[in-house]
């Protein structure tokens, strides 16, 4: 058997070959003090984030795009397994993919949390190669491609020609800092504390990088929390317009990054960049606006994948379709 896991900051996939994506969840495990192995992971876990009494603790070990526990990363890798591929698993082969800012050692750490989850042979390839391949970009030609991964924890920007990566930026912003500038917004605008959960609630719901059309603008967002001053519960209407300032931050992030590797990139490479565009994936991919205001900001066409949350794992599921060919391009993985 073979798979693919795309080991996400805020969701994992995987993938097995001939079956497409088998398993979609949440990259959380729920850890209970003084006990071995994992109390709950994926949906079940992330239920548990801000709600967990002293004794269980909900763990992301992948917070911020690097592996802040790697215990808990290894339970998480083989209870997912197991759970998309039941029984018995002989000569299991696994593609994972990691966001590219991971150290050496975290990347040995992955090797091991994956064999020991049953893998006899492990690759792992880089998040915005996968991100491209799966997004259906012509990575093996002498063109040049550019593709912006929004996750969770980091968005990687990347040109891609000829089967490997030219020029690349990873930075720590991603879906989890727009939900932390709405927490901040809704703290200092309305003394109203709330839950990461609840944030990230609200940017689905009503969050844009720039305008959207008439329907989009008049939306609002009923939010409850805490009072700061005095603790008691407290109701808050939200606009689209006040959310929509709160993220210009870490959205002016992005696209700056953006900039800067097409400033970085040789002539011939952002000149296919220009003609082709520019193509996002990642969840990030799905906030309204965004693709419109960074082709304003670039003067470059940008369109999202089509399914841009789960880019990244049909393009690892290509590999795993194609392993032996993956072995012959990269024989230094492990
Ligand atoms: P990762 O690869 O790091 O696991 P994903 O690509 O799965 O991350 O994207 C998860 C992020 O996308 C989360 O921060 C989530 O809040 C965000 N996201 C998901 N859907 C939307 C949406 N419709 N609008 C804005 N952000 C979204
Ligand atoms: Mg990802």
């Amino acid at each position: 058997m073979d798979i693919g896991i795309d080991l996400g900051t805020a969701n994992t996939l995987l993938y097995a070959r001939g079956q497409g994506i088998v398993l979609n969840e949440p990259s959380v495990v729920a850890i209970k003090e003084g006990t071995r192995g994992a109390l709950a992971v994926g949906s079940e876990a992330k239920e548990t984030i801000g709600r967990t009494p002293g004794s269980i603790t909900a763990i992301r070990p992948l917070k911020d795009g690097v592996i802040s526990d790697f215990e808990a990363a290894e339970e998480m890798i083989r209870a997912f397994v197991r759970r998309a591929v039941p029984g018995r698993r002989p000569r299991t082969r696994m593609v994972v993919c990691v966001p590219s800012g991971v150290t050496p050692v975290e990347r040995r750490a992955i090797v091991q949390a994956a064999q020991r989850a049953g893998a006899r042979q492990v690759q792992l390839i880089e998040e915005p190669m996968a991100a491209a391949i799966g997004a259906g970009l012509p990575v093996a030609e002498a063109r040049g491609s550019m593709v912006v991964d929004i996750g969770g924890g980091t968005a990687e920007v990347a040109v891609i020609s000829l089967g490997g990566i030219v020029t690349s930026q990873s930075l720590r912003v991603g879906g989890d800092r727009f939900d932390a500038a709405v927490t901040d917004h809704v703290r200092r605008a309305h003394s109203l504390l709330i839950g990461e959960r609840t944030a990230e609630d609200i940017k689905v719901a009503i969050g844009s990088a720039g305008p959207v059309g008439d329907g989009f603008e008049a939306r609002t967002f009923t939010v409850r929390g805490r009072e700061k001053v005095g603790g008691l519960p407290k109701t808050v209407e939200l606009t689209v317009a006040e959310i929509r300032t709160a993220l210009d931050e870490p959205v002016e992030a992005v696209i700056s990054a953006v900039r800067a590797t097409l400033e970085e990139c040789p002539p011939e490479l952002s000149g296919d960049v220009m003609e082709h565009g520019i193509v996002l994936t990642g969840g990030g991919a799905l906030l309204p606006g965004l693709a419109a205001r960074m082709s304003e900001a670039t003067g470059i066409p940008v369109r999202i994948a089509d399914d841009p949350l789960d880019s990244v794992a049909l393009g690892c599921g290509k590999c795993v379709d194609d392993f032996d060919a993956l072995e012959r391009l990269s024989p230094s993985g492990v």
